[in-house]
C-alpha cells in the first residue's frame, strides 16, 4: 500500500500529449474545432488508439465508437473500472473540455502498466461518443449504458443525412448503436475528471471539486395569449398585448430564483412574438423556459413557483396562458463511496477539495446508472468554457490526474 500512494503521473509526458491533441482541429486563436465525428475528431481519435497501441494497451472501437484502451491488471473474468471524458468540442469550443479527462485516463493506465502493479479489476480508458450532442446529447455514454432509446436517435441536430453521413465516415451504422450497452456485471465504476466550467474552485482557491451530482433539468415552453390590435390607434390601456406578460414573467422569474432558491437557475433562453410586426399588438408570446436543481424536491417547488408566477403575470395584462411541459432530466447523483476515494486521494496528495454540485450534464450521469461513478473538477480560469478562452493552469491538470491515479489504485483494490 504504501508504495502505491507514492505513485504520480508523468506530468511532462501528460503535457506533451496534451498540446499533440489540441493540434487536431486547433483554431487561430489557440482553441479547437472537434465537432463529433468531424475529420479533425476521427483523427483525434485513431491518434489516441495509435498512443494507446505503443503504450502496449488494448484497443478497442464499439459499436457507438467509443475507443477504449485497456489495461488487464486485473484477476482473469475480472470487472473493469472505467475512467474516461471525451474528445469531442463544441463547435469552436477549448482545449480542456473532456481531452484533459482521456489524456488523464490514459496517462492512469500507463504508469500502472510501467510499475506492473496487479490490482483487483482491470482498468480501461474511455473516449465517449459526442458527449457535447453535435448530433445526439451523450450518444456514446448512453449507449454504453443501455440508455440509449430508438426514439432519442429520431430527430438528430443538423439532420438524419448529415448524422448517417458522419456514422459512415465513422465506420458506424445506427441499427448497431444499441448494441454498445455494456453488462453492468462487468463494470465496477466509472471516473472522470473534467474541467469545472464554472468559478466557484477558482474563487475559493480549492483545487478539487468534488462532484456530488449533476443538476436535474426541467423545460417548459409556456405561451402567453392576447389579442392583435392596430398599435398606432387602440389605446395603451385597452390592449391585451401579449409581451408584456412574457416579459414582465422573464424579469420577475430571475428575481423568484434568485431569491427564494438561491444556488439554482432558470433561463429563459427564446422569445417569439405574433404576428411579429412593428405596427401589431402581438396576439402571443411564446417563451422558452428551462430551470435547474440539484434535487428533485427543488425542482418540484421551482416548477410551482414559476408555473404560479406566469399565470400572476398573464392575469396582471388580461392573458391567457398556455404552458407545455418538455423536457424532464433528474438529478443523478455521484456514488458516496466513489466521493470518499476522491476525498482519501486528495488528502494523500495533500490537495484541499470540496464537494460541488455540477450545473452541466456529463458522461458520468449515464455511466451513474449502470455502476458506481464519480467525478472530480478542477479550477477553470474565469469560468470560461465551450470557448477558446478556456484555460486551467497545467498544475490544477497535473493534480486532477494524480487524483484520478490514487482514487483508481484504491477503488481497483476492493
Ligand atoms: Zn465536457
Amino acid at each position: 500500500m504504501a508504495e502505491l500512494t507514492a505513485l504520480r503521473i508523468d506530468a511532462n509526458r501528460f503535457r506533451a500529449n496534451f498540446e499533440t491533441l489540441a493540434g487536431f482541429g486547433a483554431t487561430a486563436d489557440g482553441g479547437i474545432h472537434r465537432p463529433a465525428l468531424s475529420q479533425a475528431h476521427l483523427d483525434a481519435r485513431r491518434w489516441f488508439l495509435q498512443l494507446a497501441g505503443q503504450i502496449g494497451l488494448e484497443t478497442r472501437v464499439d459499436e457507438a465508437g467509443n475507443h477504449s484502451a485497456l489495461l488487464g491488471c486485473g484477476p482473469q473474468g475480472g470487472r473493469t473500472l472505467l475512467l474516461g471524458s471525451h474528445l469531442d468540442s463544441v463547435p469552436y469550443g477549448g482545449r480542456f473540455d473532456g481531452a484533459l479527462g482521456v489524456l488523464a485516463a490514459l496517462e492512469v493506465l500507463q504508469v500502472i502498466k510501467t510499475e506492473g502493479v496487479s490490482l483487483n479489476t482491470h482498468l480501461e480508458a474511455l473516449d465517449f461518443t459526442d458527449e457535447e450532442g453535435y448530433f445526439v446529447d451523450f450518444l456514446g455514454s448512453q449507449a454504453c449504458s443501455g440508455v440509449l432509446k430508438p426514439e432519442h436517435i429520431q430527430a438528430p441536430r443538423g439532420g438524419h443525412d448529415s448524422f448517417h453521413a458522419a456514422l459512415r465516415r465513422a465506420g458506424m451504422n445506427q441499427a448497431s448503436l444499441f448494441s454498445a450497452r455494456r453488462d453492468p456485471a462487468t463494470v465496477a465504476g466509472y471516473l472522470e475528471l473534467h474541467i469545472e466550467q464554472g468559478t466557484r474552485l477558482v474563487e475559493l482557491g480549492v483545487p478539487i471539486g468534488i462532484v456530488t451530482g449533476m443538476v436535474g433539468i426541467r423545460s417548459f415552453k409556456l405561451r402567453f395569449i392576447g389579442r392583435a390590435d392596430h398599435a398606432g390607434t387602440m389605446p395603451m390601456n385597452r390592449r391585451l398585448d401579449a409581451a408584456l406578460g412574457a416579459s414582465a414573467f422573464t424579469l420577475s422569474a430571475r428575481e423568484l430564483v434568485m431569491d427564494e432558491f438561491p444556488g439554482q437557475v432558470v433561463n429563459v433562453g427564446h422569445m417569439e412574438f405574433k404576428p411579429g410586426a412593428f405596427n401589431v399588438v402581438p396576439q402571443a408570446a411564446t417563451l422558452a423556459l428551462e430551470f435547474r436543481a440539484d434535487e428533485d424536491h427543488k425542482l418540484d417547488e421551482m416548477e410551482a413557483a414559476l408555473l404560479q408566477l406566469a399565470a400572476i403575470q398573464a392575469r396582471r395584462f388580461g392573458l391567457g396562458l398556455e404552458t407545455e411541459p418538455l423536457v424532464r432530466t433528474p438529478p443523478a447523483r455521484m456514488n458516496t463511496r466513489v466521493q470518499e476515494a476522491f476525498a482519501e486521494a486528495s488528502q494523500v496528495l495533500d490537495l484541499k477539495h470540496m464537494p460541488l454540485s455540477s450545473g452541466a450534464g456529463h458522461d458520468a450521469q449515464y455511466l451513474a446508472q449502470i455502476c458506481p461513478a464519480g467525478m472530480i473538477f478542477v479550477p477553470s480560469r474565469d469560468g470560461f468554457s465551450h470557448s477558446s478562452r478556456e484555460f486551467t493552469e497545467w498544475q490544477d491538470c497535473v493534480n486532477g490526474a494524480n487524483v484520478l491515479l490514487q482514487a483508481a489504485l484504491m477503488l481497483a483494490q476492493y
